[in-house]
This record gives structure tokens, C-alpha cells and sequence, in this order.
């Protein structure tokens, strides 16, 4: 097929009226496709059923220093617990704080923390008549709710296929104090699925901002999930990293068992340096007496060790892998060489970054939904919900089934096509 640039207004005009044909055709069968959110499929939940046998009334429920975890205690999380999420996030196990069961509200927390009260003794940023937010785009859509949220003002920054644009973050860092953080997530990165490269990850620990309170708020949610077992990304350790060039303090590094064991029940943490954790115990303290110990016990006790949660992760793969397969060749065959969009074929994560021709993302999703198929909405990938260029859309394979996401992506593509042969009708017209 050639490119629809190369094509007449007639020819356009022709394959135009075929498409919408075979649109209102899969219109009338009344889909209800949902492709929006990163969740895990009922079949992926059902991988880790059994953890739910490992605890029940027979069972001794004292963790390895003794411990009866039914009761008060244990602030920042039990050994072996720690041990666990530590090695799942390559940090030594005394550079980690086990939370409740979501990383997200661990960041939420931080940034709530630094608000109020500083970083390290810093002014409390809500005393500053500005504070920035550097933020990696296409993005995470819950990262930039949180900084909006306290009022953060966020400054998009490019990613490329090596991560962010470094120039830039080192640029801005240096030369603006009221620039106290960025988010990052490195490995397999939402929604593009880009982890970055070492020299991306040796620039960011050798940042020098100008505010001695900036943080990388290092959001590595999919630092083992691959798709397979011969193409895996590495990603630089930060914390070590920044360690050896001198910055120790300078990262937060959060993670959790949401996509690993269950998103409603797993276990998150944050790593970090000995001085930053010491503050975060401070708060921590008063804000509660410890988190769930069973749900850490039981987590402990159904993976043993990082190994029982590689293989773990490999059943996963194989349930996602030939998901992620079918939308990647439904792109390629029905829009490979069209030139209205592009995309990054991922080898982990839970997501496709698709870039649609400027102006037509918001279309596009528009489209798709009048055949019964909800995306992301459109701009969701970028601060304040505006994407510029209007044109990033996020596919999340993960949740339909094999079957739902053949129909999907036939509605998605369709959609595509429709809405950029009216862009470049309506250009032409211009
Ligand atoms: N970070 C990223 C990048 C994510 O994609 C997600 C889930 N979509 C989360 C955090 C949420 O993590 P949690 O369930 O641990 O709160």
C-alpha cells in the first residue's frame, strides 16, 4: 500500500468510503473493547492463586527475627520482606522501606512530605513562590496528577529512544532552583516502553542542580518485566550509580509487586540513601505503626526468593508476550509503510506508545469509541492532559483477551486510517 500522501484526493476518496463501510460493519456488532488501562488479565491474577493458600490458620505467622506479624509493629518492613523487594530492585536490603500495597501512594507521600516539610532541611516547597516538576513525555498520566495536584508546575521534556532529552534536564536542572524534581520511569517505560541507556542513567546521577533539595523521583514499576527471555533491556542501578558520583541523596527509587503478584494486594517500596530514609522514617512514625506484614509474609513465603519471582514473571510473559505480538502485527499490516503513524515494538512493560499524524490523537481515540472500544484518552500521556502535537495515543494490551484485542485492534486501525485521510483531505483543502 503506498504512503496516503502519495495518494489523490480521488483515491483517498475511494479507499475512504471502503473503510467507513467496514467501520459501520464492526459499529453494528456493538463491541464493548476496553484497551485503556495497564491492568493484568484474570489469567496473569490467576498465576499467583496460590499465594492466597500460603497463610491460613495452621500456619506459624512469625517472620524471621521472631516477629508475630498479626500484631503492632515493624515500622519499615520485615527482613526477609525487605530482602525480597530489595533484590527485585538490585539495592542492598538497608536501602529499602517496605510501604502498604501501592508505590504510587509512596509517591504521593513523598511529594506531600517535600510540600510540607523540606528535604532534608530544605524550606517546605509550599513556602516557595515556585516549584518545578521536569517531566519526560509521552508520560505516566497518575505522576502528573500527583504534581498537579500540589500545584507543581510541570515542564515537558522530550523522550527519545535513549530516554529523556539529558541536554535539556541538565540544562534545566543547573540553571533553575526552583526546579526540585523529575519523573522517571526507566525500564520499559510508560508508555513507551524505552529503558534507559547507561549514559542516560551516568548523566542523571551526575546531575548538578542548583537546588539542593532536587530529587529524580526514579519510578521504576517494571524493572523485571520483560516479554522475553533472549531480549531483555538492562538498566543502570540509580542509587549505586549516584553513589560513586557523589550525589548520594539525590534519588527515590520506588517500586512494587503490583504487576508481579496482585495490583489490589501487592507490596511497594522506596529505595533510597541512609539520610533520606532516616526522614522518611521520621514521618513515617507518626503517620502509622506499620504496614500489612502478613500480605509481606505471604509475599515472602509464595515467591521464596528473586528467583521463585523470575520465574514467576516468565508466566506472565507468556500470557503477554503473544498480546503484545498481535496489536504490534495488526500495526504493522494494516498500517506498516501508510506513513500516519509510528510506533516502538517493547520488550517489556505493559504498554504501546503509538504516534498518530499531528491533530488527530483526540480523533482517533473519538472514532474508536463510537465502535465500542475505550482508549486512553488522548493527551492523558502528557501534563495537564495536553499533548501539543495531539498526538501520542497509549495502547494497553494487556487487559482484553486474545480474541477481544484481534477486534480491537481492527477497530483501532481502522479508526487511524478514517481519521488521517480527513486530515489530509482537510490540509489539502487548506
Ligand atoms: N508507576 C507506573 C509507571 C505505572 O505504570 C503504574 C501502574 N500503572 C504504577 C506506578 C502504579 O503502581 P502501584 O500499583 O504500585 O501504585
Amino acid at each position: 500500500m503506498a504512503a496516503y500522501e502519495q495518494m489523490s484526493n480521488e483515491e483517498l476518496l475511494t479507499l475512504k468510503q471502503d473503510l467507513e463501510a467496514r467501520f459501520q460493519e464492526v459499529k453494528r456488532k456493538g463491541y464493548k473493547l476496553d484497551m485503556s488501562r495497564g491492568k493484568p488479565s484474570a489469567a496473569q491474577l490467576d498465576l499467583a492463586m496460590k499465594m492466597m493458600d500460603v497463610l491460613n490458620s495452621e500456619t506459624d505467622l512469625k517472620c524471621k527475627e521472631g516477629i508475630d506479624c498479626r500484631n503492632y509493629g515493624v515500622l519499615d518492613g520485615i527482613k526477609e520482606a525487605k530482602e525480597l523487594l530489595a533484590d527485585m530492585t538490585e539495592v542492598p536490603a538497608e536501602n529499602i522501606i517496605i510501604f502498604g500495597n501501592s508505590s504510587l501512594n509512596i509517591m504521593f507521600d513523598t511529594i506531600s512530605r517535600c510540600m510540607t516539610h523540606g528535604v532534608l532541611g530544605s524550606t517546605p516547597w509550599c513556602k516557595l513562590d515556585k516549584v518545578k516538576f521536569l517531566c519526560p513525555v509521552p508520560g505516566y498520566d497518575r505522576h502528573f496528577a500527583i504534581t498537579e495536584y500540589f500545584g507543581i508546575e510541570m515542564i515537558n521534556v522530550p523522550m527519545t529512544v535513549e530516554g529523556p532529552d539529558m541536554d535539556m534536564v541538565e540544562r534545566l536542572v543547573r540553571e533553575d532552583e526552583s526546579v526540585k524534581g523529575i519523573w522517571c520511569v526507566p525500564k520499559y517505560s510508560n508508555p513507551q516502553g524505552i529503558t534507559y541507556s547507561d549514559e542516560t542513567v551516568r548523566r542523571f546521577a551526575r546531575l548538578q542542580p542548583a537546588a539542593p533539595d532536587f530529587r529524580i523521583f526514579w519510578d521504576n514499576a517494571y524493572g523485571i518485566h520483560h516479554l522475553y527471555e533472549d531480549k531483555q533491556d538492562n538498566l543502570i542501578e540509580i542509587l549505586m550509580e549516584c553513589e560513586r558520583a557523589g550525589n548520594p541523596d539525590m534519588v527515590f527509587k520506588f517500586c512494587s509487586t503490583s504487576k508481579v503478584s496482585f495490583p489490589g494486594s501487592g507490596v511497594a517500596a522506596i529505595a533510597a540513601s541512609k539520610a533520606n530514609l532516616a526522614e522518611i522514617k521520621r514521618y513515617m512514625t507518626i503517620q502509622t505503626i506499620g504496614h500489612d506484614k502478613l500480605n509481606q509474609l505471604r509475599h515472602v513465603r509464595f515467591f521464596k526468593d528473586i528467583h521463585g519471582m523470575v520465574e514467576h514473571m516468565k508466566k506472565h510473559a507468556d500470557i503477554l508476550r503473544p498480546k503484545f505480538e498481535a496489536v504490534l502485527q495488526g500495526l504493522e499490516t494494516e498500517l506498516g509503510g501508510l506513513e500516519i503513524g509510528s510506533w516502538i515494538k517493547p520488550r517489556g512493560g505493559y504498554f504501546i506508545s503509538f504516534d498518530a499524524m499531528e491533530g488527530c490523537a483526540k480523533a482517533i481515540v473519538a472514532k474508536a469509541k463510537e465502535a465500542g472500544l475505550v482508549m486512553t484518552d488522548a493527551g492523558a500521556t502528557y501534563p495537564y492532559g495536553k499533548d501539543p502535537k495531539d498526538s501520542n495515543i497509549r495502547i494497553a494490551p494487556s487487559y482484553p483477551t486474545q480474541e477481544e484485542l484481534s477486534i480491537a485492534t481492527d477497530i483501532f486501525v481502522l479508526s487511524v486510517k478514517l481519521v488521517s485521510i480527513d486530515k489530509i483531505l482537510a490540509d489539502r483543502r487548506a
